[in-house]
């Protein structure tokens, strides 16, 4: 299969508005012929599905949770980037751009990241106008503060709580649509497969979690944006219900699944407690604003953080790398922290912990302004830990957070099967091998509000696509696989329940295709996942029954995916014989211990097609090319 990117060509700064203009127009009157459905409504589902009914289009909206309000997205804390350059601190279009092409170490196309800083001064002025209540400086403007991988202050901000209020705003505006009934909204709906008909998306299966109903839904084109993978490890920052379902099973209908290797370890989460732990807490990259990172110089070193004087400690990131210090984008800060624990400086009764230690910002702004700007973090640190951030260091060790990897699109965020687009987390589009803090939602919104108006409407202006009807024996046979996977769970009588096989993935992929990767690790992962995907389907155990509410089926379903998405990881983790930002592949790596790029030979996005069960899965490369941000050696010293 050869990749079209359709990327514009000529001076990328018109790049989007040129392509823009080359897109063709569905006129207002017949907007409303066309159904699409969204499947998601989280920021990127719930933007998309605002703006495609305010346009005019019939819109299906579906979610797992019982309210479009409950998407994950409503846990983001720290902030959204965008570049206003409010703060006159040399930020601009092109900065932000550089920075998250050189952030995510060159391994994104250029013109889609270019489109992405421009657009995100548009999404401000949008969630403003919503009632996104950003918190602002005492003059007015909205304030900013910073994220790891820039020098300028370009993150708006609402407290800790930032995906909550913009969620809410994309909330507002999908409610206004439901109202004025050009959006349906389906809740505790559940996607099991994608209706592919003549090589076009033409609908999706769903199963209500309310009583087990399996029904067609059929439509003009589908869009997923059903959020990250993060889960696959068990332990993550992420919601539990986050899963790769619908992007999963999208793959096996023909949509390529681009760098799922390209993960995203968060160094600042509150470590692993005991053995039976289940989710992770994340303490928001914001902190880093303010906190300072330290070990103890000495390792071994078991004495309470306020008994180890200045000079025995190690402010490591300061040391490392003085011009971007504490913020220093994600990867590096994992590693470092990893590195530190591993060479026995880590604090806590585990040992893999590191003091992120708010103590001389405390001095030098007063409590009250580090509560002004943290409380509800430093609260939640406090209930889960039961020690006080505003007296003592808090513990902080990197946890998976973020999926860079997802379904493969082209410029028009449209994956390989016509007619199905992938927004927000679930698509691999921005962020290369490396996501920078607080551009995920500003991803999001710039997918469902300002890039699939268009996009869509000329995919629908061209294809036309001709009536379709749920008896479609492409309908009848994805009915027949879902209602095949969902009796297979139920009629299982082993003795091992769902989590527990999770937890055991969880570790085989944590340990061997996690903040580090090697060839042999890499080898032997793709010998036990195979092993215990095995035993899952002869020794699973799903209580309950189909016509109910059963989460214990839900989570099966989800957990036997990640079980194949798991392998996909690793075999793509194995063939990118290089490190580039989160993929870091112990084999390459500067003699500093920074990742070892190989552009020669791997600058490209690694694309693979599933191939049937018997069989591996086909990669196709596309290659990327830089024109304006020229691949270097990534350097935050
Ligand atoms: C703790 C935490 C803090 C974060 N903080 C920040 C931050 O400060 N700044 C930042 O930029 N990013 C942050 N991120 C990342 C960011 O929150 C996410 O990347 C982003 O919100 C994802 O949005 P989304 O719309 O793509 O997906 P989601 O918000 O995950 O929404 C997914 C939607 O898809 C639906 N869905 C999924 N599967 C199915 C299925 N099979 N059937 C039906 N519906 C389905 C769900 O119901 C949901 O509505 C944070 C992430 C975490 C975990």
């Amino acid at each position: 299969m050869q990749l079209i990117s359709n990327a514009p060509t000529g001076p990328i700064e018109n790049s989007w508005d040129a392509h823009k203009f080359n897109l063709k127009l569905i006129n207002p009157a017949n907007k409303r012929k066309y159904n699409i459905i969204v499947v998601g409504s989280g920021l990127a589902g719930g933007a998309a599905a605002a703006s495609l009914g305010e346009l005019g289009y019939n819109v299906q909206c579906f979610c797992y949770q019982d309210s479009p309000r409950r998407a994950h997205s409503i846990a983001a804390q720290g902030g959204i980037n965008a570049a206003k350059n409010y703060h006159n601190d040399g930020d601009s279009i092109y900065r932000l751009f550089y920075d998250t092409v050189k952030g995510g170490d060159f391994r994104a196309r250029e013109a889609n990241v270019y489109r992405l800083a421009q657009v995100s001064v548009n999404i401000i002025d949008q969630c403003v106008a919503q009632g996104v209540p950003f918190a602002r400086e005492y003059g007015g403007l909205l304030d900013n503060r910073s994220f790891g991988g820039a020098q300028v202050s370009r993150t708006f901000y609402a407290r800790g709580q930032t995906g909550q209020q913009l969620l809410l705003g994309a909330y507002q505006a999908l409610e206004r649509q439901i109202g004025l009934g050009s959006v349906k909204m389906y809740p505790r709906m559940d996607m099991l497969d994608l209706i592919v008909v003549d090589g076009h998306a033409r609908g999706i299966v769903t199963r209500s979690l309310y009583d087990g109903k399996i029904e067609v839904h059929m439509a003009d084109a589908v869009i997923l944006a059903t959020g990250g993978y993060g889960n696959v490890f068990y332990l993550s920052t992420n919601a539990k219900g986050c899963n790769a379902t619908a992007i999963w099973r999208a793959y096996k209908r023909g949509a390529l699944f681009a760098n799922p290797c390209f993960t995203q370890i968060h160094p600042t989460c509150i470590p692993v407690a005991g053995e039976y732990q289940s989710k992770l807490t994340l303490m928001s990259e914001s902190l880093r604003n303010d906190g300072r990172i330290w070990v103890p110089k000495n390792a071994g070193d078991k004495r309470s953080p306020g008994s180890i004087p200045e000079d025995e400690r190690d402010y490591y990131l300061e040391r490392r790398y003085p011009s971007f210090g504490n913020l220093v984008p994600r990867d590096i800060a994992s590693r470092a922290a990893k590195a530190e624990c591993d060479s026995g400086r880590g604090v806590g009764e585990t040992g893999l912990g590191v003091y992120l230690d708010l103590s001389e910002a405390i001095q030098r702004l007063g409590k009250n302004k580090i509560a002004e700007r943290y409380g509800n973090l430093i609260e939640m640190y406090e209930r889960i830990t039961g020690e006080d951030p505003y007296k003592v260091p808090m513990r902080i060790y990197p946890a998976s957070h973020y999926t860079m990897g997802g379904l493969w699109v082209d410029y028009n965020l449209m994956s390989t099967i016509p007619g199905l687009f992938v927004l927000g987390e679930a698509n691999f589009s921005d962020h290369g091998a490396n996501r920078l803090g607080a551009s995920a939602l500003m991803q999001g919104l710039a997918d469902g509000y300002f890039i699939i108006p268009y996009t869509i409407g000329n995919y629908l202006a061209n294809a036309k696509p001709p009536k379709v009807s749920a008896d479609d024996p492409a309908a009848k046979q994805a009915v027949a696989n879902a209602t095949t996977i969902t009796n297979k769970l139920l009629n299982g009588t082993g003795n091992r329940t769902v989590d527990s096989f999770h937890r055991e993935l969880g570790k085989i992929v944590w340990d061997n295709c996690g903040m580090a990767r090697n060839e042999a690790g890499l080898k032997k992962a793709l010998s036990q996942i195979p092993a215990l995907r095995e035993e899952f389907w002869k020794n699973v155990r799903v209580l309950g029954a189909n016509e109910e509410f059963n989460q214990s089926l839900e989570r099966a379903g989800r957990v036997a995916d990640f079980f194949e998405l798991a392998e996909l990881m690793c075999l793509d983790a194995l063939d990118r014989k290089e490190s580039c930002g989160g993929h870091f592949r112990e084999e390459y790596q500067t003699p500093e211990g920074e990742a070892l790029r190989d552009d020669a030979n791997y600058s490209y996005v690694a694309a693979w097609q599933y191939q049937g069960e018997a069989n591996s899965p086909a990669l196709t490369k596309e290659p990327l090319t830089f024109n304006y941000v020229h691949p270097s050696q990534r350097s935050y010293k």
